[in-house]
């Protein structure tokens, strides 16, 4: 038999830094680094077992449930190298223009009937303008926030006017979806038609409107942890309240097609970190968990996941909401049925632009 050697010191030092953010504090970014950078398997399951204390502790079992309802699809004028919807790559992605107000009612409805915590309208263009577009699309948010207990969400893209987050906050918007997507260095590797400064800017806006804000990005498109860790730090100083972690599906005929899959082991250990560095936050696993993780999804909530995008995604499919709640069901966690307010956070102040590289 092939024994192999637990250091102890490794075992001690994930111990130490667990403790310390149960106990209400924070660790710096050489910590976390060292998280990211474990590779041996005994360390990464103790680090998954502090990550579900943390989650418990200061999350409870309660998992918030979110879906999307597309709201404008294909033909966007932005040339993201992992997006089925750029006009610059040919997928065959479905086109369509902004929604009438009856699939947005349906959708909320079934999100309703489900205990789905919201629903978000996601549209695929570059941003929002003052116009009638916006006058659109604040309808809809206003059909959606009268809807019942489901939150109103929306992921609108960039925003350049404090007016349109101000108009979208009074339709009744609670929350804005808009992802940094990965680390300021490796942004530019993801798109160049627009900055990570136009989303940083975008989310300034949002927060001073009063609103809360959904922002993550995409592992597994060839960054370093690294770059994931710096991601997790702009995250918890820009205020995030949900963080959406996305895990690449490559997708024919985007630039990022042949980028190799991350191994499920490097990805509960991803999400484990996060935990570690927003404990308070909701952290959301969202697109490409069926077909990375596989037969492991369900670990994502030991490795501190407390929230989970449901039904299809954009342009990919995911397993039926009533898999997810069985999921649930079978590891003693519960979805979150009541309205969610956020008062369960308690976040730093917004900075005027988030300093991590
Ligand atoms: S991610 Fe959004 S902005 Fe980028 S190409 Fe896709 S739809 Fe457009």
């Amino acid at each position: 038999m092939n024994a192999r050697f637990v250091d102890m010191n490794v075992h001690a030092r994930i111990s130490d830094l667990g403790q310390r953010v149960l106990d209400g504090g924070q660790i710096c970014r050489d910590d976390a680094q060292f998280l990211f950078e474990i590779e041996q398997s005994a360390d990464i399951f103790d680090l998954l077992s502090w990550a579900n204390r943390i989650r418990e502790h200061f999350k409870g079992n309660k998992i918030h449930l979110c879906s999307i309802v597309n709201a404008k699809a294909g033909a966007c004028s932005e040339n993201c190298s992992f997006c089925a919807q750029s006009s610059f790559h040919q997928t065959g992605s479905p086109k369509y223009g902004f929604v009438d107000p009856e699939p947005v009612a349906e959708a909320a409805e079934e999100a309703n009937r489900n205990g789905v915590t919201a629903v978000g309208l996601v549209a695929a263009w570059k941003g929002l303008k003052e116009g009638p577009m916006l006058d659109e699309v604040c309808d809809r948010i206003r059909d959606l926030s009268q809807g019942g207990k489901t939150r109103a969400d929306a992921s609108l893209g960039i925003i350049k006017s404090q007016k349109v987050a101000d108009r979208l906050k009074e339709a009744g918007l609670e929350c804005y979806g808009h992802n940094l997507e990965s680390s300021r260095r490796f942004f530019p590797q993801t798109c160049s038609t627009h900055s990570y400064e136009d989303r940083v800017e975008t989310i300034g806006y949002l927060k001073k409107a009063g609103l809360k804000i959904c922002s993550g990005g995409i592992i597994g498109m060839g960054e370093t942890r690294e770059d994931r860790c710096d991601l997790a730090f702009a995250l918890r100083e820009l205020g995030a309240n949900v963080v959406p972690i996305n895990i690449l599906n490559p997708i024919k005929g985007t630039p990022f097609e042949a980028v190799p899959p991350l191994a499920p082991m490097e990805i509960l250990k991803t999400i484990a970190c996060f935990r570690f560095i927003l404990p308070r936050q909701e952290i959301m696993i969202a697109g490409g968990r069926t077909v990375n993780l596989r037969d492991m999804q369900s670990m994502v909530f030991a490795a501190g996941a407390s929230a989970l995008m449901v039904g299809n995604y954009l342009t990919t499919l995911n397993q039926t909401v009533e898999k997810d709640l069985q999921m649930l069901k079978d590891l003693g966690l519960d979805p979150n049925w009541d309205k969610h307010d956020f008062t369960d956070q308690i976040l730093e102040e917004f900075p005027a632009v988030a300093k991590t590289s």
